[in-house]
């Protein structure tokens, strides 16, 4: 026996708009919160970056954004000698954002490498530990 799941009408639901862009997908450093995530008041990110051997303090680090911040978000590694490191929330931030979440926490561990002379050896590991507040403009 079959069963079959229903399959949604996607085709009638799509919005035309959808499809079309204005040419400026590429610039994503200058555009704004406002442009980005439209109707949000206020980010509140938190930062927690620390090393693998846990020798040093993890160095916090607290950022606020407001509609007209830049909506980049890309965070540098805390080891000096980290290359091509650091840590994107860009994605994660836009997703939680548009699922209208008010709280969004996770860790990321650098994929970087540990320093000029282990590039291809030894990844760097630093680990960021985020947690971000959203507020939304009363509509
Ligand atoms: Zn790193």
């Amino acid at each position: 026996m079959f069963s079959i799941f229903k399959k949604r009408k996607q085709e009638s639901d799509q919005p035309a708009e959808a499809t079309e862009t204005c040419g400026m997908g590429n610039l994503v450093e200058s555009n704004t919160i406002a442009d980005v995530l439209p109707g949000v008041r206020h980010l509140a990110v938190n930062l927690s970056i620390r090393g693998q051997d846990n020798e040093i303090e993890p160095s916090l680090n607290n950022r606020s954004f407001g509609p007209q911040s830049r909506a980049y978000f890309h965070f540098r590694c805390k080891n000096v000698d980290c290359v091509d490191g650091g840590f994107d929330l860009q994605e994660e931030i836009i997703n939680a954002v548009n699922e209208g979440r008010n709280e969004i926490t996770g860790r990321r561990v650098c994929q970087g490498w540990r320093d000029a002379s282990n590039v291809g050896q030894q990844k760097c590991f630093f680990e960021l530990n985020f947690k971000i507040y959203v507020s939304y403009n009363a509509i």
